[in-house]
């Protein structure tokens, strides 16, 4: 086993752009974390609820 440093990826907080942490990834800290979730709450409560019994066929658009 070498012992060789292993090259993480460190990718740019999407909420603020600074460097992500490893605990926090792929966030920069908690807070983050918790903004990115509430958008992913906000968009989801943005979506108009779809009564599922009228569906027949969905294609899904992101195919
Ligand atoms: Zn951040």
């Amino acid at each position: 086993m070498t012992e060789k440093t292993p090259q993480r990826r460190m990718r740019p907080c999407p909420i603020c752009s600074k460097l992500s942490t490893p605990e926090d990834y792929p966030f920069c800290s908690d807070r983050c974390a918790k903004i990115d979730l509430n958008r992913w709450f906000n968009q989801g409560y943005t979506i108009p609820v779809v009564e599922t019994d009228d569906i027949e066929d969905i294609e899904d658009p992101n195919e």
